[in-house]
């Protein structure tokens, strides 16, 4: 199968978070099986041409009345990028600096789906799948239907949209519209990009992709509901035969403790010394006393309501006044980093908080923690709790979404990975806690949970053949 895959980030190249890890793990995957993928994404300033080789191309890209260049990186799953200096290339973020967004990211990601469409006659490649993520790609599936005739190998193409998290929706004031190029006929509710008069480009994909994928059977579940629905369930609902969950894998190459390059020691199932060594090196690089006896609980992520960092922050006081040290890397809401910077000050002996974005601390924090706490109000899949499995790192986790399909409780003998809850509240996640820091004083049970997490298979191969079943579905109707 022939597939362009788009997307607005690709690890390791940018990342913002789990979008970027699929992107650049998915296609590989995919390769492997034996397809052809070709993924696109745009150059933005975080990638350096030098660092990651990227040859330039001898020919521009011309898209929605602009001119571009393009950038390559050969392998199993080329990479293209776009590369556009005032919308990308001299931008410090992806989508926004700190603490704004963008005001052209209509814009910008517009450009970027018309050009993804130019792309492949321009390299001489006809996709009969066009994979889009999230909302800055699914203008695609509109383009495909109404502006792509004039390109050789659209007709015959579909297009796969993967909602990786339907919080962000690419929501903007209708004078877009016309700012985007499109014409009004595609400003309204039924078959258009019309949302409570704003224009909602999420809906593009929503609407006239030919299949719709997320993340986890259960956030395909839950979002059929209009608690997690965001107001786009009776869409859902609409097209539910087509919405297929398949849960996100993890790169287990990148992340492997046997291997890990970022570690100060490598551990795995039954050799589990190294990681001894990982958790007192963790605690002396942050500046927590060493001490194997007290368990580290980690949390790693986007500072965002999604992350539950609500409940987290009033759970917290509490739970500091037993024996235990956290370790939290995250960046977002400056709210939330203020709360973890003081609860530091309060207790510099236990809590250590780092507020920035730095991939080597997360795999050490992933190796060096005891347990890791994941209270997500909503999560899509989350990556972080299968990194923390097969780092031998207990997950406590609410049973939401992806959270729910890759952990289970601990049944108190010898079945489960880690500790879940149900209700969104502090007291739930004390519970758990409290739960999983009683567990945590048996070593042998202990251990138990340890290697049945390590033992899990999360690995891409799996994903990628049920993604091959969709397109191989697509394709064969078309
Ligand atoms: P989401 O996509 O909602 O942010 P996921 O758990 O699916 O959450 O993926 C988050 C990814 O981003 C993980 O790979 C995680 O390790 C990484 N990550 C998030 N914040 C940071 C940070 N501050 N430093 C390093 N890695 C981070």
């Amino acid at each position: 199968m022939d597939v362009l895959f788009v997307s607005a980030e690709v690890a390791p190249f940018s990342k913002t978070g789990g979008l970027g890890d699929v992107a650049g793990a998915l296609p590989r995957a995919l390769a492997a099986r034996g397809h052809r993928v070709v993924v696109f994404t745009p150059r933005h300033g975080v990638v350096d041409p030098g660092t990651h080789r990227l040859e330039p191309l001898p020919f521009p890209i011309e898209a929605g009345g602009q001119s571009a260049a393009l950038w390559v990186v050969r392998g199993p799953a080329p990479v293209f990028f776009l590369e556009h200096e005032r919308l990308f290339g001299h931008r410090r973020g992806i989508y926004a600096d700190p603490g704004h967004e963008y005001g052209d990211n209509a814009e910008r990601f517009a450009f970027f789906c018309r050009a993804a469409l130019v792309l492949p006659r321009l390299i001489g490649f006809r996709p009969r799948v066009v994979h889009l993520n999230d909302w800055h790609t699914a203008l695609c599936s509109w383009l495909l239907r109404h502006e792509a005739g004039a390109e050789p190998w659209a007709a015959a193409a579909r297009s796969v949209f993967t909602v990786h998290n339907l919080a962000h929706q690419g929501d903007f004031a209708k004078e877009k519209v016309p700012a985007l190029g499109l014409p009004w006929s595609a400003f309204r509710y039924d078959e258009g990009m019309e949302f409570h008069d704003r224009l909602n480009l999420m809906k593009a994909g929503l609407t006239f992709a030919d299949a719709l994928t997320t993340v986890s059977p259960g956030y395909a579940r839950e979002i059929l509901g209009p608690e997690q629905g965001e107001g786009l369930d009776p869409l859902l609902r609409h097209r539910a035969h087509e919405l297929h969950g398949i849960l996100n894998g993890i790169d287990v190459e990148e992340w492997d403790p046997e291997r890990d390059a970022l570690l100060p020691a490598r551990f795995g199932p039954g050799r589990l010394a190294g990681k001894a060594r990982c958790k007192a090196a963790l605690q002396a690089e942050v500046g927590l006393p060493v001490r194997a006896d007290v368990p580290v609980l980690a949390m790693v992520g986007r500072l965002a309501d999604q992350k539950g960092l609500d409940i987290a922050l009033s759970a917290l006081p509490a739970l500091l006044g037993q024996e235990l040290q956290l370790v939290q890397l995250g960046t977002g809401r400056p709210d939330y980093e203020q709360a973890l910077h003081r609860l530091m000050h309060e207790r510099p002996q236990q809590v250590r908080v780092r507020t920035h974005f730095d991939e080597g601390l997360a795999h050490r924090i992933e190796a060096g923690a005891d347990l890791f706490l994941m209270p997500s109000r909503f999560e899509p899949c989350g990556l972080n709790q299968m990194y923390s499995l097969r780092y031998g790192t207990v997950p406590v986790v609410r049973a939401v979404g992806g959270l729910a399909d890759t952990v289970e409780d601990f049944d108190g003998k010898s079945r489960g990975t880690g500790f879940c809850f149900h209700e969104y509240s502090a007291q739930a996640l004390l519970t758990a806690m409290r739960r999983a820091l009683d567990v945590y004083r048996d070593r042998k049970a202990w251990r138990g949970l340890m290697e049945r997490g390590m033992a899990e298979d999360n690995s891409w191969a799996r994903s990628a053949a049920r993604y091959e079943q969709v397109y191989e579905a697509l394709a064969g109707g078309a």
